[in-house]
């Protein structure tokens, strides 16, 4: 077998067009690059749906003959409903969405979004070299910053409630069931985006369970899915026994690239928002792997 049986590649978005909310923040592939990524995969890789990934997970991986590949999306965005979702039905590729459940209906929006909307408003208006003397932490502000996001948007006569109306980077639960509706499988990516290991356990039962029950209010969901906001880095055991012992959760899912972990059912996930292409980023987080495979540093120990 593989020494790579399986791989999570996940993305945000796909678009050709720019979007203020997210172009400070990754890079996001135009619709021929990530159909060159998906069709790149589909030769090398089996991709599966989060049913079979699950019980591929639960057995081992012990029956799997090609290696497989399930594919996500998180944050929920509008583009997974208008781009992605009419790419992957041509192309019968399976996948997952992972929803915050505060934010899908465009009630509100990330807080990096909102970073990423105000540099490109301060740069239009001051000139590049000037904002990253002036507004330097922008782009360091944490999710506890939200309030000064809002403040340096209202002193700009900046406002995001109507970014979010005339923009709607999110999807609504309509699109959401419509998700559902062809197939695809959806999860939980919190109510509202936080770092999970800079807030304390409840926080932590809190973001997961209210997500989930919003999101049953509206659709049937077969597989508790969740993928951690930013990072699953840093949290302990204690966070994982507490959230699989009282079922909240079936599955998890983190961002450390090709990495394994102590928590049998939490698995890493490969970010496929850079400038380049699949064979290129599975390469090196192939090479980086192997090179930590081998110094005995390649599973994350909580
Ligand atoms: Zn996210």
């Amino acid at each position: 077998m593989s020494r790579f049986p399986f791989i999570l590649p996940f993305y945000h978005a796909v678009s050709d067009e720019d979007s203020l909310h997210l172009k400070h923040l990754f890079h996001v592939k135009s619709i021929k690059d990530f159909t060159a990524d998906v069709e790149f995969m589909s030769k090398r890789y089996k991709f599966v749906d989060l049913t079979e990934f699950y019980n591929h997970a639960k057995t081992s991986f012990k029956n799997i003959v090609k290696p497989i590949a399930h594919l996500s999306f998180d944050d929920g965005l509008r583009e997974c409903y208008d781009v992605i979702m009419p790419i992957l039905i041509e192309k019968g590729i399976p996948a997952t969405f992972f929803i915050n459940s505060g934010f899908a209906g465009n009630k509100e929006m990330l807080f990096r979004f909102k970073a990423s909307i105000l540099k490109e408003y301060l740069k239009s208006d001051f000139g590049a070299h000037n904002i990253d003397h002036k507004y330097k932490s922008l782009m360091q502000m944490d999710y506890s910053d939200d309030h000064l996001l809002e403040k340096i948007a209202f002193d700009l006569g900046i406002s995001f409630k109507d970014y979010l109306i005339r923009v709607q980077p999110y999807m609504n639960w309509e699109q959401i069931k419509e998700l559902q509706k062809n197939g695809f499988t959806i999860g939980s990516h919190s109510i509202d985006h936080p770092e999970f290991r800079k807030i304390a356990l409840n926080s932590s039962v809190r973001q997961i369970k209210e997500s989930f029950d919003r999101i049953v209010n509206h659709i049937d969901i077969k597989i508790r899915a969740f993928s951690f906001p930013f990072t699953d880095s840093g949290l302990s055991v204690d966070v994982f026994d507490e959230i699989f012992n009282s079922k909240l959760v079936d599955i998890t899912f983190g961002t450390a690239g090709l990495k394994n972990d102590v928590i049998p059912m939490n698995f890493q996930r490969i970010p496929m928002e850079w400038n380049y292409k699949a064979n290129e980023i599975l390469n090196y987080y192939k090479a980086k792997s192997i090179a930590r495979s081998i110094l005995r540093r390649n599973i994350i120990n909580r």
